[in-house]
């Protein structure tokens, strides 16, 4: 088995903050973002440089004729000095092919994902170690979540990780779900806590979220989790930032210095996603309920996240040609369909990226839930990464 050292990623102040830049800079040649923790000595990470530069949509803006903006920044010789007598951009991009954006299919990369994880939960298990375990606590009859919840322990008994199930009545005293976590957090056989949310009215969310052991807390909803977000040396981050960043690796595009738009301010996406963002070097902004001119926000946007839950909350033509379009938000229509807060056809007529709902954010999140697990289980009991996982290959 392989030692601790290198794995605990670094607090203290001598880590310089280039240093902590290098290491925690989501696009890097890992794809399943695994270089956040990856917790060499700062020196080892000097080897991640910056993904190569690659313009956002830029072959996708030409059936943009007269309107390819990207272009005629890039090449003005080519656009705004030599109009096409067609109307068309003449630079090399894909004259008058209809633009339609490449799906970001979370499906498919959170599979890939999750057969990493039982791969490497399966070595665990063969090298002696003590399988991950998952403690999730239902309050309640709610729909959705039992939904949710049954989800995630279906994802968990497929990778491998022993998922302890604790369903408990609407009406239980808040005493005695804080006794649960308390139970929980000095229980050895469990890594990780998750509390389903909404919890009753009677039972404070941001208490019980408090009560968790830090180390166990793999939803990364926690101040100190969230703090260490906040201060570039994540440890457990929230489920679905995390997993959009992955998703976003998929682009093959640098994050640095990009304009981010992050629409909805929640403590579960809106901000940890914000922070996320700023981790990975772009320019970000957070749009709520107060934000004066959302459409120019959003126009303004490389990569926009949504996350508000309202169905077509965004119009597609609000869209920059050429941007990454992320939409967290999963509304239940009438008709039993899920949407997102994008209307999706018509801003993927102009966006470069785009993913769809449902399968983009949604498996995502329950994917990096298991990767979560894993890894708050592997600092429990003393274990370093799999070398394999320190190179990064994937
Ligand atoms: P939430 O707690 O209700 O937060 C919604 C956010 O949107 C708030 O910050 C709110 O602003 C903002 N907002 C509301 N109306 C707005 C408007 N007109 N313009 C701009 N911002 C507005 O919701 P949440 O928990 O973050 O979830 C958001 C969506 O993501 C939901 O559809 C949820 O189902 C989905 N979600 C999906 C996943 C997944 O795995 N796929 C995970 C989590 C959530 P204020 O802060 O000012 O109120």
């Amino acid at each position: 088995m392989v030692g601790v050292e290198g794995f605990e990623p670094p607090t203290s102040c001598s880590q310089s903050r280039r240093a902590t830049k290098l290491r925690y800079t989501p696009v890097s040649p890992d794809r399943y973002g695994f270089q956040n923790i990856r917790g060499r000595p700062a020196q080892g990470l000097q080897s991640y440089p910056r993904a190569p530069g690659r313009s956002i949509g830029r072959r996708r803006l030409c059936a943009r004729a007269g309107a390819c903006e990207t272009l005629r920044r890039q090449r003005p010789a080519d656009t705004a000095g030599r109009p096409a007598r067609d109307g068309r951009c003449r630079s090399k991009c894909h004259h008058g092919q209809p633009m339609t954006a490449n799906i970001l299919d979370g499906k498919k990369l959170a599979a890939r994902i999750r057969q990493d994880v039982a791969r490497r939960v399966g070595n665990l298990r063969a090298a002696g170690g003590r399988v991950p375990g998952l403690a999730m606590v239902l309050v309640g009859h709610d729909p959705a979540s039992q939904v949710y919840v049954r989800n995630k322990r279906r994802a968990c008994d497929e990778v491998g990780i022993v998922s302890h199930a604790f369903d408990l009545p609407a009406d239980i005293p808040a005493g005695e779900l804080y006794e649960l976590i308390g139970e929980l957090n000095r229980d050895d056989g469990v890594d990780g806590i998750l509390v389903q949310v909404p919890l009753p009215p009677h039972i404070p969310g941001a208490t019980v979220i408090e009560l968790i052991d830090p180390g166990k807390d793999v939803d990364g909803f926690h101040p100190y989790n969230v703090g260490r977000l906040a201060q570039r040396v994540p440890l457990l981050r929230a489920c679905t930032p995390r997993g959009i960043i992955t998703l976003l690796g998929e682009t093959g595009i640098d994050l640095h210095g990009q304009r981010a738009v992050v629409v909805g301010a929640s403590n579960i996406v809106g901000r940890p996603m914000a922070l996320e963002l700023l981790l990975a070097g772009a320019t970000t902004i957070v749009c709520h309920r107060f934000t004066r001119d959302l459409r120019a926000e959003v126009e303004r946007a490389e990569i926009l996240i949504v996350a508000v839950g309202k169905a077509g909350l965004i119009p597609g033509d609000w869209v920059r040609p050429g941007a990454i379009v992320i939409d967290a938000g999963t509304t239940r229509l009438a008709d039993g369909r899920l949407a997102g807060d994008v209307q999706f056809e018509a801003a993927r007529a102009r966006a470069a990226w785009i993913s769809p709902v449902p399968g983009g954010v949604g498996p995502m999140t329950i994917a990096t839930l298991l990767q979560n697990t894993l890894e708050a289980s592997l600092r429990h009991q003393g274990l370093a990464l799999p070398p394999e996982r320190l190179q990064g290959s994937a």
